[in-house]
Formats: structure tokens, sequence, C-alpha cells
């Protein structure tokens, strides 16, 4: 069976299902995410355990993700940023809904199938502390993927591979028998890019890759990343908090907040006049270094992210939106173009005006 569906995430509708005729590889996007949703039971009882909840992590993720492009993933913690990586890497089995990898549903594949497609797709974690292994040597750490595909076994073949590698990385190859305590913060965060680079692989997702680092490392991780991303070809899904992180390496931004996206589009847009409120209050936080920039008013957004086990109604934003009115908390806002180039969750969006005066810069 299959089913025709709009396409809102740019290009003609398309066919979802996996009997789809073949789509030439510079058209099709590389990742195709479709009303994705993780739900976590919540259970009582020790031994007979019965559900009496959900947490909704991820509920109705739609996105494409084009080859060699950079989509910057963001919201709040606990907004489901990170559980959509995970899904799209399948470290975690979807409730249900879709994730595509060129074309190939990947939704359900096991074993060795999904074996294969994990070395077309590697992910680089935000605790460069805890994300290697403290009892071994960055040698066998960088050189693991290689060990369980079976690959370079020749004599000497994965240690030459393994030192090119830091190399390419900023790392010295002599370093190869040390261990992860005897790097900095910066450093250990090399051994994950090029852990993740060993196997080639076509997508990369970097799930806050600098948010654990100084800022003054911060700035060199995101510039390997980006040489990276263009000496390989990389196509990058890059996950942050911080709207001005994401600014200088994303081609394209997704806004989430609880569970969904509520505003996407391309950076430029997206910076230069954010219509949804959230995106607003994102922005409008991010420091600006310029004392010429003074006679707006800073939107800081009150109270906490609402329990994911409990979302609000209809638009999950309505209890923190300056904008909120009582159609906000009966109806939901799709994902539609508000006329600025974003697609926008809201049934109040933003004006220029309003931009303006809260103080995000680039509004034109
Ligand atoms: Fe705010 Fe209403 Fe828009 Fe939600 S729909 S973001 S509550 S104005």
């Amino acid at each position: 069976m299959s089913a025709q569906a709009p396409d809102p995430f740019g290009g003609a509708p398309e066919r979802l299902a996996t009997t789809a005729p073949p789509v030439p590889d510079a058209v099709q996007p590389l990742v195709q995410v479709r009303d994705l949703v993780k739900h976590f039971p919540i259970t009582r009882g020790i031994i007979f355990q019965r559900k009496i909840g959900a947490v909704r992590a991820v509920d109705g993720v739609s996105f494409d993700v084009r080859r060699g492009e950079t989509l910057g993933i963001v919201g709040e913690t606990g907004c489901g940023k990170s559980t959509t990586a995970k899904l799209i890497m399948r470290l975690q089995k979807p409730t249900s809904g879709q994730v595509r990898f060129e074309g190939q549903d990947i939704t359900d594949l096991r074993g060795a199938d999904m074996k294969a497609i994990r070395r077309e797709m590697q992910m680089i974690f935000q605790d460069p502390y805890s994300s290697l292994n403290p009892r071994k040597t960055v040698g066998s750490i960088i050189g693991e993927p290689y060990a369980i595909h079976g690959l370079k076994r020749e004599k000497g073949e994965r240690k030459r591979a393994v030192q090119e590698l830091m190399e390419t990385v900023g790392l010295n190859p002599e370093h190869y028998n040390r261990y992860p305590h005897e790097f900095s913060g910066g450093q250990r965060q090399r051994i994950g890019v090029a852990r993740a680079l060993a196997l080639r692989p076509k997508l990369l997702i970097a799930d806050e890759p600098v948010s654990a680092l100084d800022v003054s490392i911060q700035a060199q991780v995101l510039n390997l990343l980006r040489d990276m991303q263009r000496r390989f070809g990389l196509t990058l899904i890059f996950i942050a908090h911080d709207l001005s992180v994401v600014r200088h390496m994303c081609d394209r931004v997704a806004v989430m907040y609880l569970g969904k996206i509520v505003e996407t589009g391309s950076g430029d847009d997206l910076y230069a006049f954010p219509r949804h409120p959230y995106t607003g209050a994102l922005l409008s936080a991010v420091p600006v270094a310029d004392p010429s920039h003074h006679g707006s008013e800073r939107r800081l957004l009150s109270g906490d992210v609402p329990s994911p086990a409990n979302p609000p109604k209809a638009c999950r934003f309505h209890t923190r939106c300056p904008k909120a009115q009582e159609l906000c908390s009966r109806q939901q806002p799709q994902l539609e173009d508000k006329g600025s180039g974003t697609l926008t969750a809201c049934h109040f969006p933003l004006s220029r005006e309003e931009v303006a005066a809260i103080g995000v810069r680039s509004a034109g």
C-alpha cells in the first residue's frame, strides 16, 4: 500500500510507501522523518507493573535532511531533541512513525541490515568525559568501529588508519597509546569526532557537542566539525539548546518545544524574522556583544518547561506564551507558512514590530 502525502518540508508531494519508484540521489533527501513518536511508559508496581501514563518525549515530528546540509535542532532541555537523534540512529525504537535513510525505511530494520546502515550514520555525544571508555587507549577507542565491522584487519593497517584519523582531527598520532584522562575536554571531543569519522559515514549527528566544553574550546570544535563536513561531504544534524551556536553552523533550523517542532526554516529566514513566540524568546535571550544595541526589551521565558508526561493541551507553549489567547488552549496550531519563509505552528505569530521590540538583532 502506498499513501500520497503533502510535503510541508519542501518539494512536491511524495509517496510514503517503501515501494516508491527510485528517486535520483541528488534530489532525494538523505534522511526523511515522518510523524515520529516516542512515548516512554510510566509504570507502577514492582512485580505486576501496570502502565499509568507516558512521557511524550517526541510527539509527531517530521522533517527532511538534504545531502550535504546542516540541520540544527534547537530547544530547551527536555524538548525531545536528543531523543529524536536517538530515534534516527535507531538507538531507540520509535513508538510510531517512520525514518527513511536514502529512501529506505529503517524504522523496523534489525540485525545485519541495521548494522550495515549504522556504518553510514554516526553520532558525537554531548559529554566527552563519559562517552569514552576510561580503560581503553585512544587507539582502541578510535579503532573500535573497525573492530565491530571487521575492517582493517591486516597487521598494522588499523593502527595506520587510526593515526591518520588522529592527525585529521588535530590530535598527535604519537598519543595513540594514551588514555582518555590524559587529554583535555576539547581533545576528548576530537577523539569522539575521529571515532565517528572512522567508517566515513554519510550522516553525522552531533548531540550538543560543545555544551560541556569551555567557551574558549567551543569554537575550535565547531570549526573542526565544519572542516570535516566540507572535507568528507558529510550531512550534519546539529543539536543544541543555544541558538547562537547553531547560527554559524546550520543551513536550516528546527525549533522544538515539548516534543514538537514549532518553527522550521532556513537559518537566514528564521534568524531574520522568527514568527513563533518561543523562537523569538530564545533569540531574544542570546547575549549581544554590541554597546550600540539598546532600546529593546529582552523577552525572557518565565517558568519551567511543563512535564512531557502531562503536556498542555492544544498549543503546548500556551502556559508560557506572552501572546496566548483563548484559542491557543483550545486548538492546536499547524506548522504552516506564515508568509515569511519559515513554517510556524502558531495562531498569532510575531509581527516585525514585535520582533524588533524584543531585541532580535537581525530583524529587517
Ligand atoms: Fe502563543 Fe498561541 Fe502562538 Fe501558542 S498559538 S505560540 S500560545 S500565540
